[in-house]
């Protein structure tokens, strides 16, 4: 359960209430529609949670450096060995956007072109 987030845990949740819902279905009850249609919509809002968590984890796992580096994203290409805060930094040409943590940890140094404008952005000195 390491890697799973909280959708994951919210989805599941969903589903198991939605399952319990449908057995209800077998007691004699007027509202068996509405008991069908709420068990139904609570397993797919379940189901497509857990496939949301899969594909954008709500808690990435932290890899080296500082949780403010894996917010950050910069961009890398796959010749150079300097990493891009400017997605417009000249000759950046095919780059691919990381997080910053990432960046680092494979060895990338911050481009000094657009290094600079990136500080004055974030007020970072
Ligand atoms: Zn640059």
């Amino acid at each position: 359960m390491k890697n799973k987030g909280k959708k994951f845990i919210v989805g599941v949740t969903l589903c198991v209430v939605g399952i319990i819902g449908l057995f209800g279905l077998f007691a004699e009850t007027e509202s068996r529609a509405a008991l069908l249609a709420g068990s139904v919509v609570l397993i797919v809002a379940g189901i497509v949670l857990v496939f949301l968590d899969k594909k954008y984890p709500s808690k990435p796992k932290a890899e080296s450096g500082s949780a403010e580096d894996a917010k950050t994203y910069v961009f890398i290409t796959e010749n150079g060995k300097k990493y891009h805060v400017d997605p417009d930094c000249p000759g950046i040409g095919n780059a691919k956007r990381v997080p910053l943590s990432k960046a680092k940890k494979q060895g990338y140094t911050p481009c000094s072109k657009c290094q600079y404008s990136y500080m004055n952005n974030f007020g970072i000195k």
